[in-house]
């Protein structure tokens, strides 16, 4: 990523999903299907949408974990293309497996994505508002020949399922009469059979090149009780029934998901198709396109690593800021705006790749120079004495709020005769190219004076303590005299009176590797043990009364936030959210 775009979207890139909703609007593939309000489905179910909408998509996460920066990619994918087509996007939750699943995760989505920018207007819906109609649907498959109850073992389907270049072989149940599978399919609804005693498959081919059309299970039996529909059902439908369904109801038009599924097409299309013959859906049909996931290096983007890294503590909590959750990015100090710049960059494509971090980084720092207004913070504070500066004295300089921006003004930060700076802005032995401070030297203390440093005190040690140097009078930034003595060294600072110190969270990648995990490497012993440094810094007046989740540039550091747990103003805490600059890339 050489050349820089825009920050602010512009007219959206085209890509394969575009071209494909661009022809289904210019053949009217959609337009008779009553998006005008009225749901013509022969058995709308309840949810069925009625607002207008020339195409439908759907982000629908299972609430079994908080959601990812790989989820960013679908959310602004889905939102963008039904903001840019005049559409709607669903948020949807797959909600189709009971164990897993839990209203926090159902909060933490619906507050990721509205942070995200994203809004699903009416359309919100769960999967398990269909568990009727997905029951109906089976019986009716039974009916028509198209499933039967199976009583095989897990073992026995399994061994039976044949592989990729031998055909399966037929359940001995696979002919049982569809009365006798009815009845065996309401008792396993009605509690009388174990779990995993029998599944209801679909019966399509034993023999097909495709192992997701092998007589695929469609409901199982499970004893566990459901996050949103409690004891009601012992039985849940497969995703893989599931989701077809969902979104033929919701009138989907375009169903975007990850390459993963592209293989469980062809049973997506046969189920749908099987259910429209029978009148309990409306053609036109949704169509499954599938696009590359994000695939992000120094991270880890899979809920069942994440639920791990949590589990066992590796980090402290969901919201931890180095972990790639979106309430993680959030508290961080992350922007929707630079995750939606992101998205935007990254594009969407059908070929798997790897985006590397750095660049969601930059654009990170991208919006966040926009918008973060300029303070000015010491993080390793030593003490610069300027021995000819009067105690008792006391004068304001001027620092912009923002350079790119005047209209932001100035704020008034003091300057005094002892300072803080950073430590690592002095040397007693320069070298080549060191332009700070050192014995003899003059530097511009940024926006005051410029001053020559004269010597330093250390302790019995011989650890640093304080720098000495002497100010020249009439060199005062923004006075006609300013730039009489030419300076190659300019630093920061704070005055030690009006100071004051806060505990400041360094974060960096939580993963020393590009590929954590690579091959079979367990990716817990690729974990960055310096992903987190708590510091006590100095930082100016203005920074004390922030609000949690106000932004800054800490000028020469890096782009910070107020913590949205720890902060109170008065009593701020900062997130490093990114440094000014990649110091990854050497
Ligand atoms: P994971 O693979 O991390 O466990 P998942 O796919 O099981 O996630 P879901 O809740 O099923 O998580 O995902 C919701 C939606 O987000 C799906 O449409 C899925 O395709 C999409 N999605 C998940 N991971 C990524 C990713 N890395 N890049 C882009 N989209 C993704
Ligand atoms: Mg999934």
């Amino acid at each position: 990523m050489s050349e820089k775009k825009q920050l602010t979207p512009s007219a959206p890139v085209s890509n394969f999903i575009r071209t494909i909703i661009d022809a289904d609007l210019a053949s009217g593939k959609y337009t008779h299907r009553g998006w005008g309000g009225k749901p013509g489905a022969a058995k709308a179910h309840a949810n069925t949408p009625a607002d207008p909408a020339k195409i439908r998509t759907r982000f629908p996460p299972e609430p079994n974990g908080y959601l990812h920066f790989g989820h960013a990619k679908s959310i602004c994918l889905n939102f963008g293309l039904a903001r840019d087509y005049g559409g709607a996007c669903h948020l949807r939750f797959d909600d189709t497996n009971p164990e897993k699943e839990e209203q926090e995760y159902v909060d933490a989505i619906i507050h990721a994505v509205q942070w995200l920018g994203c809004d699903w207007g009416s359309n919100l819906y769960f999967a398990s508002d269909y568990f009727d109609f997905m029951y109906e649907a089976a019986q009716y498959l039974i009916k028509a020949g198209h499933a039967y109850v199976d009583q095989q073992s897990a073992e026995q389907m399994r061994l039976s399922r044949g592989t990729l270049t031998e055909p399966g072989k037929d359940s001995p149940w696979r002919e049982r009469p569809a009365e006798e599978s009815l009845r065996l399919f309401d008792e396993m609804r009605a509690g009388q059979h174990g779990d995993g005693s029998m599944v209801l498959r679909a019966k399509i081919d034993m023999a097909s090149p495709n192992i997701n059309l092998r007589d695929p299970a469609i409901y199982r039996i499970r004893r566990a009780t459901h996050h949103r529909t409690g004891d009601k059902w012992c039985v849940y439908p497969m995703y893989a029934y599931a989701h077809p369904i969902e979104d033929a109801l919701e009138r989907i038009t375009h169903s975007i998901c990850t390459l993963e599924f592209q293989d469980q097409r062809p049973f997506y299309d046969w189920l749908l198709e099987r259910l429209a013959e029978g009148g309990l859906l409306d053609q036109p049909l949704p169509q499954q396109i599938e696009f590359a996931r994000l695939n992000l290096t120094y991270v880890v983007l899979s809920k069942r690593k994440l639920v791990q890294l949590v589990n066992e503590k590796h980090v402290e909590g969901w919201d931890d800021p180095r972990l790639p959750t979106l309430a993680g990015g959030r508290r961080r100090g992350y922007t929707p705006e630079g995750f939606r710049l992101f998205a935007e960059r990254i594009g969407v494509s059908k070929a798997d790749s790897w985006i590397d971090f750095a660049i969601l980084e930059d654009c990170m720092r991208e919006h966040l120079n926009e918008v973060a207004p300029r303070r000015i913070a010491v993080l390793d504070p030593v003490k610069l004495i300027i021995d000819n500066y009067p105690a008792d004295q006391q004068e304001d300089c001027h620092a912009p709020n923002h350079p790119q921006k005047p209209e932001l003004g100035k704020r008034v930060v003091p300057i005094t005769r002892e300072l803080w700076i950073e430590r690592e802005d002095f040397t007693e032995t320069p070298p080549k190219g060191y332009f700070r401070l050192f014995p003899g030297n003059n530097v511009r203390l940024r926006y005051g004076y410029v001053v020559k440093c004269t010597g330093c005190d250390k302790d019995a040690q011989g650890k640093l303590t304080a720098v000495h140097c002497e100010y020249l009078p009439d060199t005062k930034s923004g006075t006609p005299a300013a730039d009489k003595v030419k300076v190659k060294g300019n630093i920061h600072w704070v005055s030690v009176p009006h100071a004051y110190a806060a505990e400041v969270r360094l974060y960096d990648r939580l993963f020393k590797v590009p590929h954590p995990g690579a091959g079979d490497r367990d990716f817990l012993l690729d974990i960055n043990p310096d992903s987190k440094k708590t510091i006590t810094a100095q930082l100016e007046t203005a920074l004390r009364d922030v609000k949690p989740e106000d932004r800054f540039q800490f000028e020469r550091h890096g782009y910070f936030v107020a913590d949205m747990r720890d902060s109170k103003p008065g009593a701020p805490k900062f997130n490093r959210a990114v440094t000014l600059r990649d110091s990854w890339q050497k």
